[in-house]
């Protein structure tokens, strides 16, 4: 047998597949064959290292059960047959995987979104007090500071007289939150400003109230008959709760 015949039928007889004449004039070639004697060596090692498990991974047994119990939970009879059970727990792992994927990125996303935008109206508010620029329009008459807002905005904000209950309407301005101008309504309380932004909303659900501290201010925000309203101020909690109160009456 030469050195050529020898390497094509090499697998073979590592795996035990030729006849008993080619398994001894193989021999016979090995015995005399550094080369194909070496080659034999490497197919053993790795035929036993597959054999031993040692290029194999076994997944958890937490996960296998936690797959399982996914399954279950969704539709209890899968799983019945050994066949449809395999293909079941492959296709939950799959659902699993991609559902746990878009919910972490669109949570994130919107959460990230929500930062920025938080930010955005905090930093509207600190400028207008530090800079001297509280108003555009300064009047406490609300049939003043609602006209002047024609023109300069596509859509009309309201501007609630609330003098009377303690908040008074110091006078409007135009700014700039969400990559978009915007109406800003500014009340004073004692010695504090309140400024209410407002601008048209994408969300047509019904009206939605949430509250957050951050830095120091308090923010109240509502959606509300197609427009978005951020209230933010230095003001406590419990007295800008009432002015949100009362711009939502
Ligand atoms: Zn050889």
């Amino acid at each position: 047998m030469t050195c050529r015949e020898s390497k094509n039928l090499l697998t073979a007889y590592v795996d035990g597949e030729l006849d008993s004449a080619g398994s001894l004039s193989m021999e016979s070639h090995i015995q005399a064959c550094a080369s194909c004697l070496a080659e034999v060596e490497n197919l053993h090692a790795l035929s036993s290292a597959i054999e031993n498990g040692a290029l194999r991974f076994k997944a958890p047994q937490r996960l296998k059960r936690n797959v399982q119990a996914a399954i279950r939970a969704q539709n209890p009879t899968v799983g019945r047959t050994f066949f449809g059970w395999r293909w079941a727990s492959a296709l939950a792992s799959l659902v699993l995987i991609v559902a746990v994927t878009w919910t972490a990125a669109t949570r994130w996303a919107r959460s990230s979104e929500e930062t920025l935008l938080v930010n955005d109206v905090i930093s509207s508010h600190v400028r207008s007090t530090m800079a001297n620029h509280i108003t555009d329009v300064a009047s406490s008459d609300s049939h003043t500071v609602k006209p002047w807002f024609a023109g300069k905005l596509d859509f009309s904000p309201p501007a609630k007289d609330l003098t009377e209950q303690g908040f008074r309407l110091v006078g409007g301005r135009l700014d700039y939150i969400d990559h978009r101008p915007i109406a800003a309504l500014v009340y004073r309380r004692s010695q504090h400003f309140i400024n209410l932004f407002v601008w048209p909303s994408n969300d047509t659900g019904g009206t939605r109230e949430d509250e957050l501290a951050r830095q120091g201010y308090n923010l109240i925000h509502w959606t509300k008959s197609g427009m978005t309203y951020w209230l933010v101020s230095e003001l406590n909690l419990t007295e800008l709760r009432e002015c949100a109160r009362l711009l939502q009456e």
